[in-house]
């Protein structure tokens, strides 16, 4: 095995034939791609593929599964110190520790938050991540660095709120020239991909909504905002102008192909109608409703109206398989267990969601998401000589069910290798944790987080000392 790894860490064209590659939507045998300058640069018969390149030494994968990396289309990569702080916590804990916490972060804090967020990422079989926006002032060029440092593609957006939740609001003006800098800073970047962001649509005005999507839709980038997660948020919106979140986005123009609506689970019938017909995505991001939300996203309705969606993590916990697996659960539970509907996407769907789909919300689908001739080699190689797959019958609905990040031996984006079996080949990640374990104590007492739950070993005993 190191000397795989040895020869995937080799520059130059890489000839891979492995026992099964996943593209055009199935796990085929007998197959090969050559990875030329970053790029799948042929994609054909293993054997076909060796005649035409004698001069490439292929590299065997009989035991391996490659295909795409997954894609995260909603994260919040300056969120990683929060971590299990957020357990049990009532809805809307972006308001008493999310705010707070981002808000205290230095550039350096945020530099460290970021590379540990993406070295999860990459961990867990990510290979993009949809960063929604560091409320963070002034430090997007250390998120940048920190995702550029461990490989991962980021999109990374640009926060515009007018009206609140950001660490800083300028004017108006300012905000839209700040917005028009990030979009033109990341042209000439492999790696980083800009996008524009209001935290919720009622931190900013109607004006700001409306130019800031505008913007982004037509510099090519994504407008994200989060909607209909908590029943608050909807209420307020319901209080402050007789419309539900989605609703009011359309009443301004805000919608479009171009916006990535992250939740949208408290979501009525109208509302999807409006989705549907403004070509809007929407991020799907199952743990982060079990863990706070207020509803499950109604994904195969969705995907029934012809709703674009991908899975996103909303920084919960960074393992693709699981995030599948999550997506699948929550809608047998949501819905199928009641109508019988044991199929509930069938397998194929979740593996899409995580992946072509993911890209297309998040903009990339002209980038990456697929293993397809011309797309940037961002791809896993998994290890399928393992139980869990043996014998196997359907490794797509495999992969959904039984998939786990321990089975990734590699992950490569633009065709380099960054991870191999779980820790990254060029960069000391061990001392990244030292630095952070030293440093995160101390930021987190200072940010001025209000908690409300005890932790599980406080919550024991005042569950003990009701005698519940
Ligand atoms: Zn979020």
């Amino acid at each position: 095995m190191t000397d795989l790894k040895a020869m995937l860490s080799g520059g130059g064209d890489i000839l891979l034939l492995p026992g099964q590659l996943y593209t055009g939507g199935a796990c085929r045998g007998k197959m090969g791609v050559l990875v030329r300058k970053g790029r799948y640069h042929d994609i054909d018969d293993a054997a076909t593929l060796v005649a035409r390149y004698p001069e490439i030494e292929p590299i065997h994968l009989p035991d391996h599964l490659l295909m795409p990396g997954f894609i995260d289309s909603h994260t919040h990569l300056t969120q990683s110190f929060g971590k299990s702080l957020v357990f049990g916590e009532p809805s809307e804990i972006f308001r008493r520790i999310w705010v707070p916490l981002e808000s205290s972060m230095d550039e350096r804090m945020v530099h460290l938050s970021g590379k540990l967020a993406a070295l999860e990422c990459l961990r867990g079989g990510f290979t993009t991540a949809v960063d929604a926006g560091t409320r963070s002032d002034g430090c997007i060029h250390a998120l940048a660095q920190a995702a550029r440092e461990t490989g991962l593609r980021t999109v990374i957006g640009f926060i515009c709120n007018d009206r609140g939740g950001a660490a800083n609001i300028p004017e108006r003006d300012a905000i839209l020239d700040r917005a028009r800098a990030h979009l033109d800073d990341w042209q000439d970047d492999p790696l980083i991909h800009p996008s524009l962001a209001i935290s919720i649509p009622e931190v900013a005005s109607d004006d700001m909504l409306h130019d800031v999507s505008q913007m982004a839709g037509q510099a090519g980038a994504i407008f994200q905002t989060h909607v209909n997660e908590h029943l608050v948020a909807v209420e307020r919106s319901l209080v402050a102008r007789g419309q539900r979140p989605i609703e009011h986005l359309a009443a301004i123009g805000a919608l479009g192909p171009h916006a990535l609506l992250a939740h949208s689970t408290l979501i009525t019938p109208g509302e999807l109608n409006l989705l549907r017909d403004s070509g809007a995505a929407v991020a799907y991001n199952p743990v982060a409703s079990l863990w706070k939300g207020n509803a499950i996203a109604p994904a195969l309705q969705m995907e029934a109206l012809g709703v674009r969606f991908g899975l996103g993590t909303d920084g919960t916990r960074a393992d693709g398989f699981r995030l599948m697996d999550a997506g699948e659960s929550l809608q047998r539970a949501g819905t199928g267990l009641a109508t019988g509907d044991s199929s509930c996407g069938g397998g194929w769907l979740w593996l899409e969601a995580a992946t072509s789909r993911a890209a297309d919300c998040a903009g990339l689908s002209k980038v990456t998401g697929a293993v397809q001739e011309g797309l940037a080699a961002d791809f896993l190689l998994v290890d399928l000589d393992r139980p869990e797959f043996t014998p196997s019958h359907d490794l797509v609905w495999e992969l959904v069910r039984y998939g786990n990040r321990d089975q990734i031996d590699a992950v490569f984006t633009e065709g380099r290798l960054r991870i191999w079996q779980g820790w990254p080949v060029d960069w000391d990640a061990r001392a990244l944790m030292a630095e952070i374990r030293d440093v995160a104590d101390k930021a987190i007492a200072g940010a001025g987080i209000q908690r409300i739950h005890p932790v599980s070993a406080d919550h024991k005993s005042r569950c003990a000392d009701r005698d519940l």
